[in-house]
């Protein structure tokens, strides 16, 4: 896939300013009871075993699946794989709690096509308070006035699993639950489940927020409302996902680190699974058609 976002269908009209935010019970009723019944149940029955399958399972769903599956494979089509690797990950990234493939696609899209409108809703831009951001990206929904329409690609819409995964992406995690209790009763279904579940939803937001707000920049989207950033320091713990300024430039790189330095975790997975003969084709900044809207900010 190139640059453009050929998938959101815009006609005389649409914009991506107007629009009203408003309370999603979904997604806050989800995330609130995630984040309470780690607090409650993640305390009663803590043991450090429980935190090690915390940890592993994050890595294991952020990297894999949000990462790797369902951004730079399904959403960017960065790279190659069979079809069953491709089904693992997406599969993987839906465990991570943020919606289905179709609802992680739309989401991505929409506020890609936003951000690189002359002019967007501070919805889409997370230049709002801190706070304030919080709320409307974890609790709630923007409804725009003059919404464009929305295609998904026919592979989507063709692949039963994916409509399968969309419609049951909560009920995703019960397998899980079940093994996690089988191996470890509560403590591992709160801390592997609920504990993970509700860090990942936030810390994908919290990221998010500074991607879009401070940080270097070697890359500037002429024409774009808002340009992306590199959080420093987060490479391992987002598995290279923090190099935000790289991906505004170069969306459709399976390379998200690009300079010395900028660790990206999801990318080393990539190069060792081409050597397994697992992937191919990762596409590189240098594989990608000219931008001349991007300019770069270092003039050397
Ligand atoms: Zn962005
Ligand atoms: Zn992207």
């Amino acid at each position: 896939m190139n640059y453009e976002n050929n998938r959101v269908l815009t006609k005389q009209g649409t914009n991506a300013y107007e629009g009203r935010v408003r309370w999603n019970p979904i997604t806050s009723i989800w995330l609130s009871f995630m984040t309470v019944a780690w607090f409650i149940g993640g305390s009663s029955f803590f043991s450090w075993n429980a935190v090690f399958i915390f940890f592993l399972l994050s890595g294991i769903t952020l990297c894999f699946g949000h990462s790797l599956g369902m951004h730079r494979k399904l959403i960017h089509e960065s790279f190659s794989c069979s079809k069953t690797l491709e089904y693992i990950g997406v599969w993987l990234g839906t465990l991570v709690g943020l919606g289905g493939p179709f609802t992680m696609m739309r989401t991505h899209d929409m506020r890609d096509w936003a951000q690189r409108q002359t002019k967007c809703h501070p919805f889409f831009s997370h230049q709002s308070s801190i706070w304030k951001d919080a709320w409307w990206q974890l609790h709630c929904k923007l409804y725009l006035r003059h919404e464009p329409g929305f295609e998904y690609p026919s592979k989507m819409s063709e692949r039963r699993f994916y409509r399968w995964v969309e419609a049951t992406s909560m009920l995703q995690q019960l397998p899980v639950a079940l093994l996690l209790f089988g191996l470890g009763g509560w403590g591992f279904v709160f801390w592997g489940i609920c504990g993970r579940v509700a860090v990942s939803i936030v810390g994908h937001w919290f990221i998010g927020y500074f991607a879009h707000n401070q940080g270097q920049r070697d890359w500037h989207v002429n024409g774009a409302a808002v340009q992306g950033h590199n959080v420093a320091f987060c490479g391992i713990i987002t598995f290279g996902e923090c190099w935000h300024n790289n991906h505004h430039a170069f969306p459709g790189s399976a390379r998200l680190g690009l300079q010395k330095g900028q660790s990206d975790p999801g990318w080393w997975v990539l190069k060792t699974f081409e050597r397994l003969g697992l992937v191919k084709n990762l596409t590189q900044p240098e594989d990608l058609p000219q931008r001349p809207e991007l300019a770069s900010l270092n003039n050397s």
